[in-house]
């Protein structure tokens, strides 16, 4: 918007109110990982930050510049990335830094980009006005993994959870079965007891939350009868337990795995997951998560263009409109910004390409078809079957 001569008050509550993950005042602090993901354009994320780079990003390009030595990808040295990108949005005299906690949605047009540690009056704000339905505080993400890379020699799908007729065939019926017979129960069930797990920050005050959304870890501490009653129920057949898939896109490609929503470290769901009959060799898309997480519903508020469909001149971007990740949210906010900006100049809606993973972001947070809707990252999956991922190893 300030590229566009737009003069743009720029509120940050830090330092004055914390959000609880941060630690300085300064802009783009990554607060945990240091990377930005990948350059390669044939994996999901390094195709989105090619885009974004083509568009003109001047946080990947500041990335670029931040790169650690020696490495390809775009991990960064996240305090120099930090200082430059507060250097340069100080330095844009049609920027206005108001250090302040914002409380009220009074002036339009606005983008809300307050991530995911929005502060509590402006969540209370957000949710008195559009639906405490549709304001989300935690996350509760199960694991997505791709279609393509299930074996359905082991997998079945059948609408009408019949093991009977449980084959090698896939239709697109919208859920997969997985059976596992008792051994293969018993060594699942032990691989998740022993599994580490992520420890919770101070403010990820997750108590009430578990006890509506109990994650898989703690629903086995419970026992085997426990698990399989909540979560892996065989239904009919001789299936001692039965892992439950469900359809997580438009387009059959990807599926989460139900109830499998966890704390585990990644490497630990990892070996979970492949122990699972079916998914031995499945790709996994997104892992589990159980975290502190604004967000909205955004397929019931948001258009294509991230402005609210009832409140003209309102945007949401970043972690809050229901992407994840560092370069989803950079995603996000361009597009937000560029459609703001639209918006003040009477011009028509800036729409990505069909083929850009951008877009396929926004249609993916703004479809209003989702079963279950979580934040989603970047992945082939949401792009339309019709674009195939590039191949640049030939
Ligand atoms: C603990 C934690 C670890 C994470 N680790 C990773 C990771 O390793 N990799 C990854 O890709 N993603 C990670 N994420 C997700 C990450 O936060 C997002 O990918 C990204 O930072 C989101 O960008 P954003 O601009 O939407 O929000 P943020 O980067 O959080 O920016 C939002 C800003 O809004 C400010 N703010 C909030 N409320 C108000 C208010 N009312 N008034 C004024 N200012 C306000 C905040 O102080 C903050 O500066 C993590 C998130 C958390 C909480």
């Amino acid at each position: 918007m300030a590229n566009e001569g737009i003069g743009v008050d720029l509120y940050e509550m830090r330092p004055a109110a914390k959000s609880g993950a941060h630690k300085t005042e300064n802009f783009a602090e990554l607060v945990c990982s240091n990377s930005l993901g990948n350059l390669d354009p044939s994996i999901a994320q390094g195709f989105l930050n090619n885009e974004l780079l083509e568009n003109g990003s001047f946080l990947i390009k500041t990335a670029l510049e931040c790169r650690a030595p020696g490495v390809d990808s775009l991990v960064l040295d996240k305090e120099l990335f930090s200082k430059k990108i507060t250097g340069l949005i100080s330095g844009k005299s049609e920027i206005k830094i108001i250090r302040r906690e914002v409380q009220d949605i009074d002036a339009l047009p606005c983008i809300i980009a307050t991530g995911p540690l929005t502060s509590k009056a402006l969540s209370q704000k957000i949710a008195a006005d559009f639906g405490s339905e549709n304001f989300s505080f935690f996350d509760a993400a199960e694991p997505v993994v791709a279609a393509e890379s299930i074996d359905f020699t082991k997998a079945f799908q059948s609408p009408r959870f019949s093991l009977r007729t449980a084959t090698s065939c896939r239709e697109d019926t919208g859920c997969i079965y997985c059976p596992m017979n008792s051994q293969e129960f018993d060594d699942f069930y032990n691989i998740l007891t022993s599994a580490p797990r992520v420890e919770l920050k101070p403010f990820e005050d997750t108590a009430a939350f578990f006890k509506s959304h109990p994650p898989i870890e703690l629903l086995a501490v419970l026992g085997k009868d426990a698990l399989i009653a909540r979560t892996l129920p065989p239904l009919e057949g001789n299936a001692r337990a039965l892992v439950h898939l469900r359809q997580d896109d438009m387009h059959s490609g990807m599926y989460h795995i139900s109830g499998f929503h966890s704390s585990l470290k990644w490497g630990a769901q990892q070996k979970l997951i492949h122990s699972i009959p079916g998914l031995a060799k499945a790709e996994i898309l997104a892992y589990g998560v159980t975290h502190k997480n604004t967000f909205i519903k955004s397929p019931a508020l948001l258009s294509e263009t991230l402005e609210s469909r009832t409140r003209p001149g309102l945007f949401f971007a970043g972690q809050i409109a229901g992407t994840e990740g560092y370069s989803e949210a950079i995603a996000t906010g361009f597009l937000a910004g560029k459609n703001a900006a639209c918006f003040i100049k009477g011009r028509p809606f800036y729409k990505p390409a069909a083929g850009s993973m951008a877009g396929a972001l926004a249609r993916y947070i703004s479809f209003s078809g989702h079963r279950f809707f979580q934040p989603v990252k970047a992945s082939w999956g949401i792009i339309p079957p019709t674009v195939s991922p590039p191949c640049c190893r030939c």
